[in-house]
C-alpha cells in the first residue's frame, strides 16, 4: 500500500441505490429504464455527473458496456456513457463494494466494530475477513477527502475550526496527527513525523488546498488552539489575517502547574479563582477585552500575595504570552471557546489507533487509514443512548446525507463519479 493515491484514470464510479437487489436485476433487462432510474437516483440526491472539462452535462446518458464480477457470482455491471463528451461512469448497484468481493453486510459489520474501538484483528474474527482486508477496505474510502464527503452533504466550509495535533506513535517513533474540527465533524485528520511548523503547515495546507479548490473565495475567520507554537504558526502561513485564540479550558488546566511549592489548597483556590475571571470575563459583552486586561493584573497581584513573588512573576510571564490569545477568543463572539469537541475527536481516534498497533508500521498508508477512520467518525449515527441518537456528526453539524443508511451514505458519498 502507498501513501499516496494511485489513480491512472479518472474514477468515474457511482454507487446508486435501487433499494432491493430483484429491482436492479429486473432493470438490466430494459436499458432505457435502467438509465431512467440511475438519472432520477442522481436527481434525488441533488448531485450532479463529473463530465469532462467543457460538457454542460446537457446531453443524454446511453447504456455504453458492462461486464461481469466474477467474484461476485456473476453480476452484471453496467457503464453508462454521456453522449456528448463521451465520459463513462461504471454504475454499481447498492450491494456491491469497489473493486471488492466483499459483501456490504459483511463491510458495514466490520467497520461499525473498528469504529466502536474492536482490533482489526477480532473484527476480521467476528466477520470471517482478514484483518488486512478490513485495513485496505478503510484505506479505500480514506483516498477520498473528508472536505468533499462534508461539502457533499451541504456543509459549509468552517470558518472558525479548533486545530490541534494528536500525539501517538509509529512503532518507537513520535509521530503527529494534525486535526481540524468543527462541532462534531472532523475536516482534517492528516499524518507527520514531526512536530516542526513546516510540517504541520504541509499537513494543514492539504484542507487548505482542497477547500480553496471547493470553494476559490474560503477565507478562514476564527482559529482555535492550544496555544503550540508551530500549531499556530502553520495557521498563520496559510490563513493570513485569521484570528488566532487559545483554548480556556487549557488555560485553566495549564495554571496549576506554574505554581510551585505552595500547598494544594492554595493552588486549588486559585485556579478555581482563575476560572471565575475567564468565565465573568465572557459574560460580559462589549468590554471583555478591556475587563479581561485589568483582571489579569489583578489576579497576578493576588498571585503574588498569596503564592509569593516567584510564582506572581512566573504567572506574570505566562499571561504575556497567552493573553493575546485570550483575547482573540473574548473579542469575537462565533470564535470557539474550548477545544473539547477536538478532545473528544482524538480519543475516539486514538482508541481505533491503539486497536491497531500491529498495523502500524513505517511503510503502511497511515494518511489513507486515518482519513477513513475520520469519514467513519463524521457519518456513523451515535448509539441510542446518546444524545444525538441515530444522528450522525454530519447531520448534528445541519448536513444532509443521502439516505437512512450510513454504509450506503459512504459508498455514495465516496463515489467518484459525482461532482
Ligand atoms: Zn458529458
Amino acid at each position: 500500500m502507498r501513501n499516496t493515491a494511485r489513480q491512472t484514470r479518472e474514477n468515474r464510479t457511482i454507487t446508486v441505490d435501487f433499494q432491493h437487489e430483484a429491482t436492479y436485476f429486473q432493470l438490466l433487462g430494459d436499458g432505457k429504464a435502467f438509465v431512467e432510474c440511475v438519472i432520477a437516483f442522481i436527481l434525488s440526491l441533488g448531485f450532479q455527473l463529473k463530465h469532462k472539462a467543457m460538457c454542460t452535462g446537457g446531453g443524454c446518458m446511453t447504456r455504453h458496456s458492462h461486464y461481469l464480477r466474477v467474484r461476485l457470482g456473476g453480476v452484471t455491471i453496467w457503464r453508462i456513457q454521456c453522449t456528448t463528451c463521451k465520459a463513462v461512469f461504471t454504475v454499481l448497484p447498492h450491494f456491491v463494494l469497489r473493486y471488492r468481493s466483499m459483501r456490504p453486510e459483511a463491510a458495514r459489520d466490520a467497520l461499525l466494530a473498528t469504529h466502536g474501538g474492536l482490533s482489526l484483528e477480532l473484527c476480521a474474527v467476528i466477520c470471517h475477513l482478514s484483518p488486512m482486508a478490513l485495513y485496505r477496505l478503510v484505506c479505500a474510502f480514506g483516498q477520498h477527502s473528508l472536505v468533499t464527503v462534508l461539502t457533499r452533504c451541504g456543509l459549509p466550509l468552517p470558518t472558525y475550526f479548533l486545530a490541534d495535533e494528536k500525539h501517538s506513535r509509529c512503532l518507537t517513533e513520535k509521530v503527529y496527527l494534525p486535526t481540524i474540527v468543527c462541532g462534531r465533524v472532523l475536516w482534517h485528520l492528516g499524518y507527520v513525523e514531526e512536530a516542526s511548523a513546516v510540517a504541520f503547515t504541509q499537513s494543514y495546507g492539504e484542507f487548505q488546498r482542497v477547500a480553496s479548490q471547493q470553494e476559490p473565495s474560503y477565507r478562514v475567520k476564527g482559529v482555535l488552539t492550544d496555544g503550540f507554537d508551530s500549531t499556530t504558526k502553520s495557521m498563520r502561513t496559510l490563513f493570513p489575517g485569521v484570528r488566532l485564540g487559545y483554548c480556556l479550558r487549557h488555560a485553566i488546566n495549564k495554571l496549576p502547574g506554574k505554581l510551585a511549592a505552595i500547598t494544594s489548597a492554595v493552588r486549588k483556590a486559585l485556579r478555581s479563582q482563575f476560572h471565575t475571571l475567564l468565565y465573568r470575563a465572557r459574560q460580559r459583552r462589549g468590554l471583555r477585552v478591556f475587563a479581561l486586561g485589568q483582571r489579569l493584573r489583578h489576579f497576578v497581584d493576588h498571585v503574588t500575595a498569596t503564592a509569593g513573588a516567584a510564582n506572581g512573576a512566573r504567572v506574570r510571564r505566562w499571561f504575556q504570552d497567552k493573553k493575546a490569545g485570550w483575547y482573540a477568543v473574548l473579542a469575537d463572539p462565533q470564535m470557539p471557546v474550548t477545544s473539547t469537541l477536538l478532545d473528544q475527536a482524538h480519543n475516539a481516534i486514538e482508541r481505533k489507533l491503539f486497536m491497531m498497533k500491529g498495523f502500524h508500521h513505517p511503510h503502511g498508508s497511515q494518511q489513507a487509514f486515518l482519513t477513513g477512520l475520520a469519514h467513519l467518525y463524521n457519518l456513523v449515527p451515535y448509539q441510542r443512548r446518546a444524545q444525538h441518537a441515530g444522528h450522525c456528526g454530519v447531520e448534528v453539524e445541519g448536513g444532509k446525507v443521502p439516505t437512512r443508511d450510513w454504509f450506503l451514505n459512504l459508498q455514495i458519498l465516496t463515489s467518484g463519479g459525482f461532482r
